[in-house]
């Protein structure tokens, strides 16, 4: 396999397909309402990160219900993740967090995976995750938005926090023994390849466990979007953007488990989609290049562990 896939990684650990099923909670997000800044990051929607959810005035174990009911018919699955998947889903009162997050837990929920900014995590939240995690015997992931390592970067698409609140975060989400996923976008149009490679060392190195992939979505209205419109930048083209993904996997640790190599976005209101193609041809392509180049995800993962100094134990 030319990378480490997440449904098979699920189907390991669970004996059977996994689906995961999202929640829509009315949140804002700190990066949007002045809290940390107001604006959003420039590629955010007003909608927030995703377009396939309930209304978020359905309570979380309905949205859940009527889910399960479709996807599991669907695709025939019995085994599913309760996903919190739009905005910042810490970015409430502690209260009101533990009973969102109390409603997920159903029969047939093996898991629960929430969304949110690495400035929107502390001890609080986390100790009783680990509680729960530990009372119902659930897989907790973190998603933690990262989109790059590049720091300037960070700034030209405000994201309202630099590359220090994420390792916070992500130090302190393993210290209660739970998950982290990170979300990062290989064609930032003020990124390159050493950007992408140091993304793959980055990850690598504070032990995340899993990694989603998207290729930017550009949406009318937004800064980036009239940005793209004034022709401030270009975008990098599809086959660059396979050339990322494989070199980023080829450096990436071999053990980190890949949930997506591009991402599904909605054509509505979009000036830049996926070069216009179905995300899963892309996907397919990136498989078959790597086939053919004997390439596959830890190729190049030796720069661990004292690398210069290896020779001496040998
Ligand atoms: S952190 Fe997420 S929800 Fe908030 S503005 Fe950025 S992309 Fe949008």
């Amino acid at each position: 396999m030319a990378y480490n896939i997440y449904s098979k990684y699920l189907k390991d650990k669970f004996g059977e397909k996994v689906y995961k099923l999202p929640i829509n909670l009315p949140l804002s997000c700190p990066n949007r309402d002045g809290c940390i800044a107001t604006g959003g990051c420039s590629f955010c929607g007003e909608e927030g990160g995703s377009f396939e959810n309930l209304s978020n005035s359905i309570p979380v174990k309905e949205q859940i219900l009527k889910n399960m009911n479709y996807i599991g018919k669907r695709y025939n699955a019995k085994k599913f993740i309760a996903y919190f998947q739009n905005f910042s889903n810490t970015y409430l009162p502690i209260e009101d967090f533990k009973t969102h997050i109390k409603e997920s837990i159903i029969d047939n929920i093996v898991g629960i995976s929430i969304s949110t900014r690495p400035d929107c995590i502390n001890d609080l939240y986390l100790e009783f995750l680990k509680e729960i995690k530990d009372e119902h015997d659930l897989d907790i992931t973190i998603e933690l938005g990262l989109q790059t390592v590049n720091y300037h970067s960070l700034v030209k698409i405000n994201r309202g926090h630099t590359l220090g609140e994420f390792i916070d975060a992500v130090l302190k989400v393993k210290k209660y023994g739970l998950r982290v996923c990170t979300h990062l976008i290989l064609n930032l149009p003020w990124d390159n390849m050493l950007d992408t490679i140091e993304n793959a060392k980055f990850v690598s190195s504070l032990g995340i466990d899993e990694v989603k992939l998207h290729a930017l979505y550009i949406v009318r209205g937004t800064r980036l979007g009239n940005q793209y419109e004034n022709k401030e930048f270009e975008m990098i083209t599809r086959d660059e953007y396979i050339e990322r993904v494989i070199i980023f996997l080829e450096y990436l640790d071999p053990t980190i488990v890949i949930q997506r190599i591009i991402g599904r976005a909605p054509k509505d209101n979009a000036l830049f989609v996926n070069w216009n193609e179905s995300w899963w041809k892309i996907r397919d392509d990136i498989v078959l290049t790597m086939k053919s180049r004997d390439s596959y995800q830890g190729k190049k993962f030796d720069y661990l562990n004292g690398k210069a100094v290896r020779q001496f134990q040998n």
